[in-house]
């Protein structure tokens, strides 16, 4: 992460955010949402400051969070989980990545599995811990991995196999079968899964399928979600981890050195925030789903190609139709990007910016954009690329 020249790589959210702000661009960059989240979940978070929960929370978490996401998991996935040994709570999905890590693999001889692309933190994640990162590719236009390329990737060295379903960048919901392969090959392997779902409810065409709900994956899965997405409270970062005691105990004994505790105010929101009615659940798709398709058809009207996302906040487009045909910049998404909140008043992501340098040739023309915007933000946009042409 530090440069040879001294300078710390900042990650790319980081960046096209300040890039918008600098610009006045839309931001299709960073994926938050511009509207605030349930009414419910906010007033409890001033609540639990007016009540003086202001100090630090226990360890593991406030037992409140933890039951109710106990609950949360019985009643969406019928999974049993018990609130005092196999549930921790983190700062973030991000925390939670960092502690399951740290805790799992140690040193060049441990290998992770992940698809690319992959979330930023993951590669990060594996080079605090000094790991080997081993990849397999997701490619255009349904992004589902390659079963065999994956049974390949996976050997006794291998440590975790991290997934993430519903998926960032993509926007892919990985197949029963691609589910199942991943449970087949860590028990032959030995290997854990770590799987991150925290588009958990922005599931489009049918309900998010846990791993772990899967015969033989409870017991080698750890879990991750967050409350940031569900409940539109980024900026809060409530996540946990919920698996079998022992692998939970791990990731617990890496996290106290981590934060210790964060969030004890906004730890019992997020818990009124998980016990609210199925409806507001399935809200949230609904309204996730009518967003992606504004942008999808805004994108497609511009000229581009989308790829139609099944869950996440995002939607990956081909931009080889608003590239120059010649020249230096031909075919490149990161100069597309760039240039494009001067060309547009736009910003957004180059996939590339989430793959490992030998497979960048395969995302070259493609860019994320996110649709956890209002509605006349994303025709805004949409009109803006349409001018393009
Ligand atoms: N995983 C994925 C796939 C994400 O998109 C994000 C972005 N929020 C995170 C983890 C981080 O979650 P949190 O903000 O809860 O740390
Ligand atoms: N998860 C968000 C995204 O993928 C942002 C996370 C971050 O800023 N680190 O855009």
């Amino acid at each position: 992460l530090l440069r040879p020249d001294g300078s710390v790589a900042s990650t790319i959210f980081a960046e096209m955010t300040a890039l918008a702000a600098r610009t006045g661009a839309i931001n299709l960059g960073q994926g938050f949402p511009d509207e605030d989240g349930p009414a419910e979940v906010l007033d409890a978070a001033r609540e639990a400051i007016a009540i003086g929960a202001n100090q630090y929370a226990p360890g593991p978490g406030v037992l409140e969070l933890r039951q109710a996401v106990a609950e949360h998991q019985a009643r969406f996935y019928g999974l049993t989980v018990d609130p005092d040994r196999e549930i921790v709570v983190t700062t973030g999905a991000t925390e939670a990545l960092a502690a399951a890590l740290l805790a799992l693999v140690d040193g060049p001889d441990d290998e992770v599995v992940v698809f690319e692309p992959y979330y930023d933190s993951y590669a990060a994640c594996v080079a605090l811990a000094g790991a080997t990162l081993r990849t397999v590719p997701l490619r255009w236009p349904d992004f589902q991995p390659d079963l065999d390329e994956l049974a390949a990737v996976v050997n006794d060295r291998t440590r975790v196999i991290l997934v993430n379903d519903p998926h960032n960048p993509t926007g892919a919901v990985f197949g029963r079968e691609v589910l199942q392969e991943i449970i087949r090959l860590a028990h032959r392997h030995d290997a854990v899964i770590v799987t991150d779902e925290v588009y958990e409810h922005l599931s489009f065409d049918a309900p998010h399928v846990p791993i772990a709900t899967l015969p033989g994956g409870w017991e080698r899965t750890l879990s991750i979600s967050s409350g940031g997405k569900t409940f539109r409270t980024t900026g809060w970062k409530v996540g946990w981890i919920s698996g079998p005691a022992e692998l939970v105990t791990a990731a617990l004994t890496v996290k106290q050195f981590l934060t210790y505790t964060s969030g004890s105010a906004f730890q019992p929101a997020i818990a009124v925030g998980l016990r609210l009615p199925d409806e507001f659940f399935h809200g949230i798709a609904d309204d996730m789903r009518r967003k992606r398709d504004i942008l999808g058809a805004g994108l497609e009207a511009a000229g581009l190609a989308v790829s139609r996302p099944r869950g996440s906040y995002f939607t990956v487009a081909d931009v080889a139709a608003l590239m120059p045909a010649d020249g230096d910049d031909a075919a490149d998404a990161e100069t597309f990007c760039r240039d494009l909140p001067e060309r547009a008043g736009i910003v957004a992501i180059p996939v590339t910016a989430f793959v490992t340098p030998p497979h960048r040739p395969h995302y070259a023309t493609l860019v994320r954009f996110a649709a956890c915007k209002r509605v006349e933000v994303l025709r805004e946009a949409a009109s803006r690329l349409a001018s393009l042409r």
